[in-house]
């Protein structure tokens, strides 16, 4: 295994430490992972980083979303995860009778009607299980880049997270795209292989597809909406509320 740079290290010790500090802070800390490269990145420090052998951070559990619309490469690397630290993700799903009850109501692909319905199928598929995932928690940390969006760029590194009512600690702020993969190919880590055909950012199979390269990095989700609604509404910018 390649070793990591000098400037790399001295991020996974900031990250690290990050990590910590939530936790002796908050105490009851989860990590919503969207399973995108920073989520293995932070995966791999939680689970596998410099202090793992400690267990301190063991505390921390880590979830994802299924909305049930992912691509199958997706799934796939949530099996990946599982074989190469033996350990799995926990899985939050939407409630049956709310997404039976909305499919029923808008057809199987009624969030391509209007931004409303769109955000009434992440509402049911993605915020609904997101809330029930944090619910009693106190904080709960996310892979969000600066570098990600104009309005990542604002982000702090602990923000009141109002609509979910906890924290929301951001240890990878600061990384760099490069600094991602750099750690994600030395450490030869689990990666959804959608990444190697252009899509930079991979949400739900039907709302997300391939960019050019050097295009904005999130423009291949919700392509058809304008600017800032396209988020699912767990990172609202201050005014608003998840998106992965
Ligand atoms: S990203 Fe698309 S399919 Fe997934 S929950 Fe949102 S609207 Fe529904």
């Amino acid at each position: 295994m390649a070793e990591l740079s000098k400037a790399l290290r001295a991020r996974v010790r900031d990250s690290v430490s990050q990590l910590h500090s939530a936790l002796v802070e908050f105490k009851n800390v989860c990590y919503a992972n969207s399973l995108g490269p920073e989520s293995m990145v932070l995966t791999d420090l939680i689970w596998a980083g410099p202090d793992a052998a400690s267990g301190a951070l063991g505390e921390i559990e880590i979830f994802s979303v299924d909305s049930g619309r992912l691509y199958p490469e997706t799934y796939d690397l949530i099996e990946r995860v599982h074989r190469h630290y033996g350990r799995t993700l926990r899985i939050y799903y939407p409630k049956a009778e709310q997404l039976e009850g909305w499919v029923g109501a808008h057809g199987i692909n009624g969030f391509r009607n209007g931004l409303e319905q769109r955000r009434g199928c992440c509402s049911i598929r993605k915020i609904e299980p997101f809330r029930r995932a944090v619910s009693g928690r106190s904080a709960w940390i996310t892979g969000i880049r600066r570098g990600q969006s104009a309005s990542r760029a604002m982000a702090a590194a602990i923000e009141w997270d109002g609509a979910h009512g906890l924290h929301k600690v951001s240890p990878l702020l600061d990384w760099t795209e490069q600094e991602i993969w750099e750690y994600i190919r030395k450490k030869r880590l689990p990666y959804n292989t959608l990444h190697d055909s252009g899509f930079p950012s991979i949400g739900c199979a039907p709302c997300t597809r391939a960019v050019e390269p050097g295009a904005d990095p999130r423009s291949g989700r919700w392509w058809w909406e304008r600017g800032e609604s396209r988020e699912c509404g767990l990172h609202p910018r201050r005014q608003v509320a998840f998106a992965e």
